[in-house]
């Protein structure tokens, strides 16, 4: 048997080998059905006419007021702990504490980790070492394997490294199982296993100012040192649960959807879910399929819009292996797509290529003026919801079922959500919606939930509450010069950084999609890119320069978060709304995503490249 560490005689690397072995091989629903029915997968045309007047505004105001506060949400702890428990992969493999030093360290092994590994490797670092929470790689792919899981960008843009992999996704919207299996694929090419520590969660993490190291401790035993830190550990990493009375105390099976329990079966069972975001409709269509009755608790509705879900052509298959640079091109394409809405219109014949626009651009006669460019874009906004809500009707046979399935708040306020089998799963008999706007479930005792002093005894409660946005467990670990961490400085401060990438006073830090980082837009993997690039460039830089620390200037940060809270203010009419972007109506403008749009992220991010002017460089202590 190979040791689970190992020292290459060449090179004097450490080796590993702590990928953990599949727990079972129960899964179910490997993505979505392509559908035949062209109504379904069709969006009705806009009411002629229709605009965000004062009356329709008036609605989506008296809906936003019924949400506020009533999110209440809470960590996995102390009891609750077990829903965060590893299912999917066999007992952590045994190995010794490390103690030694490495060049650098990244946390998370999921796309970021992987497209890092790649390109660092490329230019030829190789001291490098992950640590991941989990028993394998593909980071969200990895935790969310529930029924029903496919990619929402379509995975010709949103895979990495397709041309380097010689891989062609089998579908427009690859299931989570295949992106799992190509991210193990990419893994096992590049050499990455030998590279990660897995089932190894960061824990505290301190700046060493007298070695001009980080000092890394992990929940295996390890006390590292690490020159660079960089963090790839994704933007929404931690499940939450909703924190409803009662929870405690239901006698049937219970898990989160990012912790899909297999081994408990379906089939036959009365199941309740509570959530109805993103993750839940994808879940509900492919459960609906297997159980006896599915209880769908909802309190907001989201947006569904169509999914059109194809198979990827032999004939395509055959174009793109004649075309360098297919996916890039592609990719880079699709950016030039404001939204994901216009990313449906954005049809195969621009993506691939063959046509130059993927819509015909009105020429404005006269300048128009950035109040005139909001109103235009709520109007577009307005009337794509108005089709969404008009699919709705078109759609769901019983009237108070579409009466809470349609959405009343401007477009992208909730993650748009892309089905064509979502809205008519609750025409099956056995399927039922429960509306629990405003407050959401409030009650849970031991048979099942009780919601307007009606009980639903359910035999299993899946939990689709979703996740912490941009708020990692591993910002409240790192501590910086002086002797604060990350989420401390920014609870005084406010969220300051540089880019996303650089916090002043936590030097030699990385932080990959992380607040404030831009770049990408609604293809999370364009940001990865990014920040990958970024990342390589102050490697580079900094081997150029014979090693060394680097830090970012006070004021350059300030001046970053500044903007990052001008353009989040200047853009609020467009999600004005409350949703987990917002901290649910609660967080500082700019404190979270980036809303300047790529073109000036790139132009901020080439700017501090060229003139260095935001870095300060020193060298590493003489550690004699
Ligand atoms: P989410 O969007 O945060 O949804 C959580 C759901 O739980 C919401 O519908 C929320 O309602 C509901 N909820 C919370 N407490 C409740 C209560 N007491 N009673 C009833 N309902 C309650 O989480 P998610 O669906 O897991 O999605 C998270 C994100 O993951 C997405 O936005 C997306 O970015 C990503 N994702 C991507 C894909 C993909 O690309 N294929 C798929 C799934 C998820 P409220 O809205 O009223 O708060």
């Amino acid at each position: 048997m190979t040791k689970p560490i190992q020292t290459d005689p060449i090179t004097g690397l450490k080796k590993f080998n702590t990928r953990a072995a599949k727990a079972s091989d129960n899964i179910a629903g490997k993505g979505y059905s392509v559908i035949d029915d062209v109504a379904l997968k069709t969006l009705p045309e806009p009411p002629a006419g229709a605009v965000f007047n004062a009356e329709e505004q008036s609605k989506y105001r008296a809906f936003k007021e019924t949400r506020e506060g009533a999110a209440d949400y809470m960590a996995m702890e102390g009891e609750f702990s077990k829903y965060l428990e590893d299912v999917y992969s066999a007992r952590p493999i045994a190995r010794e504490a490390l103690t030694d030093e490495c060049e650098i360290l990244v946390v998370g092994a999921g796309f970021a980790g992987l497209l890092l590994w790649y390109k660092l490797q490329a230019q030829g670092f190789t001291d490098v070492r992950f640590c991941e929470r989990g028993g394998d790689v593909g980071g969200t792919w990895y935790w969310n394997r529930y029924p029903g899981i496919a990619c929402d960008v379509e995975s010709y843009s949103y895979l990495p490294l397709l041309e380097e992999m010689e891989y062609f996704p089998t579908m427009k919207f690859a299931s989570g199982f295949e992106i799992l299996e190509y991210c193990q694929k990419i893994a096992e090419k590049y050499g990455f296993y030998d590279r990660c520590l897995f089932h190894t969660t960061v824990g505290e993490t301190k700046w060493d100012e007298s070695t001009g190291r980080w000092e890394v401790t992990t929940d295996r035993g390890d006390k590292m040192r690490a020159r660079y830190l960089i963090l790839a550990n994704g933007i929404l990493t931690t499940p939450r649960l909703a924190r409803i009375k009662g929870m405690e105390t239901f006698q049937g099976d219970a898990f989160h959807t990012s912790r899909w329990d297999y081994n408990v079966d379906l089939k036959d069972k009365r199941v309740g879910i509570i959530g109805t975001g993103a993750t839940a409709v994808q879940v509900v269509p492919e459960v609906a399929k297997i159980v006896k009755e599915l209880t769908v608790f909802q309190r907001t509705p989201s947006s569904i819009d169509v999914r059109d879900q194809r198979e990827t052509t032999a004939e395509e298959i055959e174009i793109w292996k004649t075309e360098p640079g297919w996916a890039r091109a592609r990719r880079e394409r699709l950016a030039t797509i404001s939204s994901g809405r216009t990313a449906l219109k954005g049809n195969d014949d621009f993506l691939s290529g063959k046509v130059a626009d993927f819509k015909v651009r009105k020429k404005f006669a006269t300048e128009i003026s950035p109040e005139e460019l909001m109103q235009k874009q709520l109007n577009t906004n307005f009337r794509i919801m108005e089709q969404i809500r008009a699919r709705v009707d078109e759609t769901v046979q019983d009237p108070d079922t579409a009466a809470a399935l349609k959405p009343y708040y401007t477009y992208g306020c909730k993650r748009p959500a892309f089905h064509d089998e979502f809205l008519t799963a609750f025409n099956q008999p056995h399927v039922t919606l429960v509306d629990t706007a405003p407050i959401g479930v409030a009650e849970i005792n031991t048979k099942g939930v009780v919601h307007d002093g009606k009980e639903y005894p359910l035999d299993v409660l899946i939990y689709a509450t979703g996740f912490q946005w941009m708020a990692t467990a591993t910002f409240e670990m790192i501590t910086g010069r002086d002797g604060r961490t990350l989420r401390e400085k920014w609870q005084a401060e406010g969220t300051k950084t540089f880019l996303g990438l650089h916090s002043h006073g936590f030097p030699n830090l990385l932080i990959m999609s992380g607040p404030q980082g831009g770049g990408g837009q609604f293809n999370f993997t364009r940001g990865i890119e990014s920040h990958t690039d970024y990342v390589v460039w102050m490697m580079k830089t900094l081997r150029e320069k014979g090693g060394g620390i680097f830090d970012i200037k006070e004021t350059p940060e300030i001046e970053y978060a500044e903007h990052c809270r001008a353009v989040d203010t200047n853009t609020r009419p467009l999600r004005d709304c409350v949703s987990y972007y917002n901290g649910e109506g609660k967080a500082e403008p700019g404190s979270l995503a980036y809303y300047g749009g790529p073109k000036k992220w790139h132009e901020l991010r080439a700017d501090a490249q060229e003139t260095m002017e935001p870095y300060v460089f020193t060298p590493v202590p003489n550690m004699a």
